[in-house]
């Protein structure tokens, strides 16, 4: 070693994860580059995926049921769970849904295994961790929707089209932007979709026989619950429904 590198040495602590060889050069470091999926189960865990239209195929044969999907609607704000960040959705997607609310996939079990691997989504065929992405391009275009899964429903494409049109969330994000700017008509515009909105839930397990689980993805989740995303909340008080702003300390 010169003199001048052994200065330097002194000065500054070359560190390596594996330390130093015989002598004073710092080992080499080492990388592992995986080449196949080892079923570690992390994407499953994370990123419900988005059907596609060839998956309307997993519905036909039952191994995706609609309970088992929920709509994320036109400009609804959902979070990115990597990113911790907030995102709006660019136009209606339908996702296989979280267990218990959570972003794992409800089909994963066990020793990471997924149920439903021989039928599983586009998405998650394509989907690999470590080489290059097989890209799936023109989601709008090839993204199932409900008009898809409901074709032959006409009572239900009807009920969804007239709920896009009182409570969808592009008008509900202007409203909440106006009654931030302390305007009292925008407010009651957003009772009014949060209204509807729940209005319209027992009125279709009523009146069509559905279940509950069918709802997440017949009209999405409840705007009361995702209003939350916009910086609101909503508490009930008797008969009364108050919308307050997340940071509000008052009356929690
Ligand atoms: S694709 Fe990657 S993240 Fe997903 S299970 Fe395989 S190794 Fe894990
Ligand atoms: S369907 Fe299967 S492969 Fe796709 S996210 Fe769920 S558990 Fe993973």
């Amino acid at each position: 070693m010169t003199q001048k590198k052994k200065d330097i040495r002194e000065k500054f602590e070359v560190l390596t994860p594996q330390g130093y060889e015989h002598g004073d050069k710092p080992m080499k470091m080492k990388f592992t580059k995986r080449t196949s999926c080892i079923r570690c189960g992390t994407c499953c865990r994370t990123n419900p995926p988005t059907l596609l239209k060839p998956d309307i195929a997993a519905l036909v044969a039952g191994t995706l049921t609609p309970e088992t999907l929920v709509v994320i609607r036109d400009g609804e704000r959902v979070p990115a769970v990597s990113e911790k960040e907030i995102y709006e959705a660019p136009f209606e997607m339908i996702m296989i849904r979280g267990r218990d609310g959570s972003a794992v996939c409800r089909f994963l079990s066990g020793e990471n295994v997924c149920e439903i691997h021989e039928n599983r989504p586009v998405q998650c065929r394509a989907y690999t961790c470590f080489g290059p992405q097989a890209t799936v391009t023109g989601l709008e275009a090839n993204r199932l929707t409900r008009r898809d899964i409901f074709a032959e429903v006409p009572v239900i494409l009807d009920l969804i089209e007239r709920h896009n049109e009182k409570c969808s969330y592009r008008a509900l994000g202007t409203a909440l932007a106006k009654v931030a700017d302390g305007d009292e008509a925008a407010l009651e515009e957003v009772f009014d979709m949060l209204q509807y909105d729940t209005e319209a839930r027992p009125f279709l397990l009523e009146k069509l026989g559905l279940t509950g689980d069918v709802l997440s993805l017949v009209l999405g989740k409840p705007m009361n619950e995702t209003i939350s995303l916009f910086g609101y909340r909503v508490d009930r008080e008797g008969d009364d429904y108050i919308i307050r702003p997340l940071e509000t300390k008052e009356g929690r």
